[in-house]
């Protein structure tokens, strides 16, 4: 029902029941890398819990799934503090929103925005710290400030550098998946061996990389996108184009799809490209996300607790439902 109908005392009521739920919904997915359910699903009910809240700002509880990033790390893997926190990103899931969230920073911006257009890889994301080129640890997002040492894991992935083509010390981000031709290969040999399939190739790559063997994660032919540049001031990088360009010389892969654009009709011919040739890519994508290009204006507009207010994601529609076993595979 609508959120001016719901008297306060009803208000709590379906806000417990919703924080309730989206958690358990959460725990399986980012901890046990086994969704239940589509992501639509929780994408409606997350919806309806933000929409509540902001009706009822003091019905908002801190461990409401929209003051948190992620989940709790997995115990068996040792921590990884991020100095500088992973968060999550909005989204939203029409022009008209994606235009209104743009009107918003124009308006307090008062100028227009360039904006680097990507495609949103459907994998988790990744934290990659050098010393002087020479990779020294990598990590999981965890829940956006502790992450997980995955480093063992991801020195087997073929397009990680284990050295960069300069002596530099950074830390990157990006996102790590699996390609479409690996994940069917996967499931059809575990099919064969009547082990559970992986529900999408989401859940496959999170599960491979989240390995206490990182001989598993050898097997399963997992791949990277690098698009975060930490602290790009120091290598007299502007703009998040910059970014991406300087990252690939040192030898990262990024995806190669990113555009520049301010117009919003840009931005959905961009959008609607995508929605197009979605089936032909190797990778799955599961939306397009807008970063504000210029990244001194990205620093100025800063985050809230758990995104980003200079980038938005805007999110294709679900596809067709399939019928899946979700497979567990249990880290410890
Ligand atoms: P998100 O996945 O919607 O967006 C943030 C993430 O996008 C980043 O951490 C990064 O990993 C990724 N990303 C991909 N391409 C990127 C690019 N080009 N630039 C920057 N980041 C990029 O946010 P989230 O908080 O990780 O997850 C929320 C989503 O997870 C929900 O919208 C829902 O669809 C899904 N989810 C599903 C369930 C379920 O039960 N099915 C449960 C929890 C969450």
């Amino acid at each position: 029902k609508p959120v001016a109908d719901y008297t306060k005392a009803q208000a709590k009521q379906t806000i417990t029941q919703l924080v309730t739920q989206l958690n358990q919904w959460r725990t399986e997915y980012y901890t046990n890398d086994a969704p239940s359910v589509e992501d639509h699903v929780y994408d409606e009910q997350y919806r309806d819990l933000e929409q509540l809240e902001a009706a009822f700002p003091d019905l908002v509880s801190p461990d409401s799934p929209t003051q948190q990033v992620g989940d709790a790390v997995n115990p068996a893997f040792n921590k990884v503090a991020h100095d500088i926190p992973m968060l999550s990103m909005g989204d939203v899931f029409s022009f008209d929103e994606l235009s209104q969230w743009n009107d918003r920073l124009v308006k307090g911006l008062d100028r227009s925005i360039d904006y680097n257009v990507e495609l949103k890889i459907d994998g988790l994301a990744i934290s990659l710290v050098y010393e002087n080129g020479k990779l020294v640890q990598g990590s999981t997002r965890g829940n956006g400030t502790v992450g997980e040492d995955i480093t063992k894991n991801l020195l087997t992935i073929a397009d990680i550098p284990h050295e960069l083509k300069q002596p530099v010390s950074l830390e990157v981000r990006g996102e790590c998946y699996m390609p479409k031709a690996a994940f069917a290969s996967l499931n059809e040999r575990r099919e064969a061996e009547g082990a559970p399939v992986f529900a999408n190739p989401r859940n496959a790559a999170a599960g491979s990389l989240r390995q206490l063997n990182a001989k598993v994660t050898a097997e399963r032919q997992l791949a990277t996108f690098i698009y975060t540049l930490v602290e790009p001031e120091r290598f007299n990088v502007t703009t998040q184009h910059q970014a991406l360009a300087f990252m690939q010389s040192l030898g990262f892969t990024t995806n190669p799809t990113a555009e520049v654009w301010s117009a919003m009709a840009d931005v959905e011919a961009y959008i609607t490209r995508y929605t197009a040739d979605r089936d032909a890519l190797a990778y799955g994508i599961d939306g397009v996300v807008l970063k504000v290009n210029d990244l001194a204006t990205q620093t100025a507009l800063g985050n809230t607790v758990k995104v980003p207010r200079w980038e938005i994601a805007y999110k294709f529609p679900p596809e067709e439902a399939q019928t899946v076993v979700h497979a567990i595979e249990w880290t410890v």
